[in-house]
């Protein structure tokens, strides 16, 4: 049974739902606007009513009662996705787990820590620093580690230690019937049957509503360094990152920004960086450790015209770096006033990823569209910024079609259309297109099994 119509909830529903958890539900117009919006360039869609939940077993009651009453259920962690993940398509309620934000268990002998869903990346490695540890995966907004999960989220580290879908052991989820299910161990290896972490990781909300997270951690490192160099050509840059993944050097973070990507963060966060296609590198060890990769990345750098090399050990520039680095969407919107983004989010194999990105650029190039070309390259993944005026929705098909021809050309080589950000309800086609018919029927028949009246994200993923 799917769910095919908006639905507003009736007053005696508001009340049961009201009951349920302790009268958090919220009809307020501006709480119902901060909850029917994302970070994309969809249109707004109030949910009916706000829900914010405090435990596992209100999620599990107010789950129980929607599947019910046929209530669309959209969870909400602080909303940065970036596909319209969140966006009510079909009304019902939002169900905000923001203010489920405990750090449960920090276990430093095992490397592991245990969160509620909403705990947020940033907070939670303030609180690790202080054993020492941290969690490596980051995202460019403060996320929440339930939104992370249920995007099978990814950051500037992941060439290092991984995405979400290697960080997340162990997860609780409430199923759409209000079941409780505890999949994973607190393990590094595990062969126990179906794989239903990895399942839930990345699913988006609309096979269960996850509220708790078992993560990896990993040791400070002794040592961090960050390093700069700049290229002739955007084409350069990426040869040269593919060359130092295969040398084998063991980089924390390789990042690409082109010539407008540094243009925009130098106005953004007040830094000097020469307007030129550049490479961003940090190295993690001991200090003698970190003075050897940095090296060899030199030299490899050169070997593709790279120039002005720069690397510091020098906590306060390093950081100053990588804040910029983080701030790059924001930039991008700052940098044209008024201005909405669409960012697309292609990986390919890394063999692939030179012509990858000559492709995007050249589509682009051809359009008259402000935008910039930046990414994780070291893993192969890598976005391309439209900047769009919300003034002129027109200005969207346009796009559409421009990410669309990109999107086709990176799956005819055998690449993904998301590496991280998800499907949610821009992709969609693009998921058909990479997967086939065959593969998004299994989903679909796994969402029938898990969620057999709908309710949970309805729109998402697929139609
Ligand atoms: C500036 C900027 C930079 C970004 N950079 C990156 C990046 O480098 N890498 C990256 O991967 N993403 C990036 N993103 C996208 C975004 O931050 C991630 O998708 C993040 O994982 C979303 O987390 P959230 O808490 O905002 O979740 P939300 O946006 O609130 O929700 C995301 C999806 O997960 C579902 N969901 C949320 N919580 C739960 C839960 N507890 N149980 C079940 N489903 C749930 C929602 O229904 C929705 O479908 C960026 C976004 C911005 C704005």
């Amino acid at each position: 049974m799917a769910i095919t119509k908006r639905v507003d909830l009736s007053d005696a529903q508001v009340k049961a739902l009201s009951s349920l958890v302790s009268g958090r539900i919220s009809q307020n117009e501006s709480v119902l606007d901060s909850h029917g919006r994302d970070e994309s360039a969809f249109p707004p869609v109030r949910p009916s009513a706000v829900v914010t939940v405090h435990s596992t077993d209100e999620v599990s009651k107010v789950l129980a009662y929607c599947n019910g009453e046929g209530i669309p259920v959209v969870a909400f962690g602080v909303g940065s996705s970036l596909e319209g993940h969140v966006l009510p398509l079909f009304g019902g309620i939002s169900l905000d787990l923001s203010e489920m934000d405990s750090i449960i268990k920090i276990s430093p002998d095992d490397l592991t820590v245990t969160v509620q869903a909403g705990v947020k990346r940033m907070a939670l490695n303030k609180k690790l620093s202080n054993d020492g540890l941290f969690f490596s995966v980051d995202p460019g907004a403060d996320a929440t580690i339930g939104g992370m999960t249920s995007t099978g989220a990814a950051g500037t580290t992941t060439v290092r230690y991984g995405s979400m879908r290697e960080n997340v052991l162990k997860l609780t989820a409430v199923l759409a019937d209000g079941t409780v299910i505890h999949a994973g161990r607190e393990t590094r290896k595990l062969s126990a049957g179906y794989d239903l972490t990895r399942l839930i990781v990345g699913s988006e909300g609309t096979l269960a509503i996850v509220t708790e997270i078992t993560l990896r951690v990993f040791g400070i490192p002794e040592k961090m360094a960050a390093a700069v160099s700049r290229f002739p050509s955007l084409a350069d840059g990426v040869q040269a990152a593919i060359a130092i993944v295969r040398s084998g050097v063991a980089i924390a973070r390789c990042e690409f920004l082109d010539a407008q990507s540094i243009k925009n963060v130098n106005a953004h966060d007040g830094l000097t960086l020469q307007e030129a296609p550049t490479l961003l590198f940090e190295f993690h060890g001991s200090p003698r450790g970190v003075e050897e990769d940095a090296k060899v990345v030199q030299e490899i750098t050169s070997e593709f015209g790279g120039t002005d090399f720069e690397w510091t050990t020098e906590e306060g520039q390093r950081r100053k770096l990588w804040q910029a680095r983080h701030n790059a969407y924001w930039a991008g919107i700052a940098a044209f006033p008024g201005k909405r983004a669409i960012s697309t989010d292609a990986a390919v194999p890394l063999s692939k990823l030179a012509d990858a990105v000559a492709i995007a650029e050249k589509i682009l190039k051809e359009s008259p569209f402000p935008h910039s070309i930046l990414g994780h390259v070291a893993d192969g993944n890598f976005h391309t910024f439209i900047v769009t005026d919300p003034t002129k929705p027109e200005e969207l098909d346009a796009i559409r079609e421009l990410t669309h021809k990109t999107t086709s050309a990176i799956i005819a080589m055998g690449g993904t259309c998301t590496g991280e950000h998800g499907i949610g309800a821009g992709k969609i086609d693009s998921l058909l297109e990479e997967a086939g018919q065959s593969s998004v029927a299994v989903m679909k028949s796994i969402k029938a099994a898990l969620d057999p009246n709908g309710i949970l994200n309805p729109g998402k993923i697929f139609h």
